[in-house]
């Protein structure tokens, strides 16, 4: 007997009649002999929600109450997927994060996992049960507190049991047919991907492909568990992402998997930096010391008469408060005259492995890109991906231009996206 563990999204469960129809679903994988063990999210908006009523009661919530208010959106749709399995003639037990042996450090809203000891998951399957847990959320491994993984965690939670119990598979269950060679929602021609290598799927997440985690794929490679992606709405099959093509299918790795976005970003200059040794030193420990992440960076050529130069880097919108006043108090330490701060950029990113003994792929993707009239104003480079910022405005257009132009587009209009409000 297979052991599998499913993971269902938010909107897969975002209504009474979702979670039935989830429910179906489960009880089939169950009758077709596995065990089964689900983990599911908080319904639709759920987590939003919650953190809009955080933020009405107080500016800046403390973290570990924070973490409680936002476990109890997985907690009410773990219950009631239980009560409909139930309700269908099978047992099922559902279990919160900490109950399922999810062990985590203790930094609260974003908690990482240490150990999964999921003792009480053993017994509730020996047992006859189907088991549900919490996405999401842990238990803080000193202090005992409950804690949440950041923002989409539940796939990550959904991997770390795989990985704990053996599992022969994690399926994700989501809005959409599988991991597509671009966002569905703007490429109305995107492909369905069949396979796809952790590496590939690894630069997907972190160029802004929000399909999967980039946490949840890393587990997944550490641990070599296969994930498959698929929807809970159609009966399709899905994306594998694993090592190795998994099935009788002898897929081919693709030259170029596709084309990612990300518009969660923002760009920050720092104008007239002496060009001297130090100063880049300067400010990324600046940005560091705050605990910043940032991610491209140019320098631009130093005015020869007056010996300044100037230091742009991208970093999440959502840090950008932080990083101007960081910067602000040593200005004098830096030594620079002026900041600017521009959140109206987009970056574009093509990944694929092929990439490195294929020439001609840089030279067609700009080429792409000027052809559709896209200004670039950063320019960043791996082995297996080629990204470029650009107006925020230009994202769409300039996405759907270098997907054709590298042969992505489906004959159809496969791509269909099932529910979700995008929130
Ligand atoms: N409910 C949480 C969120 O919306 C976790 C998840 O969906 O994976 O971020
Ligand atoms: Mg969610």
């Amino acid at each position: 007997m297979g052991l599998v563990v499913q993971k269902y999204g938010g909107s897969s469960v975002a209504d009474a009649e979702g979670i039935k129809r989830v429910a179906k679903r489960i009880v089939e994988a169950k009758k077709n002999g596995n065990q089964v063990v689900v983990v599911v999210s908080a319904m639709g908006d759920t987590t939003d929600e919650l953190i809009d009523l955080a933020e009405q009661v107080s500016p800046m919530p403390a973290g570990r109450e924070f973490d409680m208010l936002l476990t109890a959106g997985e907690r009410i749709s773990m219950a009631l997927l239980a009560m409909a399995i139930k309700n269908l003639g099978h047992e099922a037990q559902s279990f919160t994060g900490s109950q399922a042996g999810v062990i985590t450090d203790s930094v609260h809203n974003k908690a990482r996992i240490i150990d999964v000891t999921p003792g009480r998951i053993r017994t509730a399957l020996d047992e006859g049960n189907i088991a549900i847990v919490a996405g999401f959320q842990g238990v803080s491994q000193d202090k005992k507190d409950i804690t949440t993984l950041g923002r989409g965690g539940s796939d990550t939670t959904a991997v770390a049991l795989a990985a704990a119990l053996d599992a022969e598979v994690c399926e994700i269950y989501t809005d959409v047919d599988g991991v597509f060679t671009a966002d569905p929602r703007v490429v109305k021609k995107a492909r369905k991907i069949d396979w796809i290598s952790f590496e590939d799927m690894l630069e997907l997440a972190s160029s802004g492909s929000k399909v999967l985690l980039h946490r949840c794929v890393e587990y997944a490679r550490r641990y070599n568990i296969p994930i498959h992606v698929r929807s809970s709405f159609s009966g399709l099959q899905g994306t594998w992402v694993s090592n190795e093509p998994i099935g009788d299918k002898q897929v081919e790795q693709a030259i170029i998997s596709g084309v990612a976005h990300d518009t969660s970003e923002a760009k920050i200059t720092v104008v007239g930096v002496p060009d001297k040794p130090g100063e880049a030193a300067a400010i990324f420990r600046t940005i560091a010391d705050a605990e910043i992440n940032i991610d491209m960076v140019v320098q631009n050529v130093s005015a020869a008469s007056t010996g300044l130069t100037d230091i742009s880097f991208t970093l999440p919108k959502t840090e950008g408060r932080k990083a101007i006043d960081a910067l602000e108090k040593n200005r004098s330490g830096i030594g620079f005259d002026s900041l600017r701060y521009d959140d109206q950029i987009g970056k574009i990113s093509l990944v694929g492995a092929g990439m490195k003994t294929n020439p001609g792929v840089t030279a067609a993707f700009f080429e792409a890109l000027s052809n559709a009239g896209v200004n670039i104003e950063l320019i960043s480079t791996s082995e297996i991906r080629i990204s470029v910022v650009t107006r925020a405005d230009d994202v769409p257009e300039a996405v759907r231009a270098v997907h054709t132009a590298f042969g992505l587009d489906s004959d159809s209009d496969e791509a269909v996206v099932y529910g979700g409000t995008g929130r």
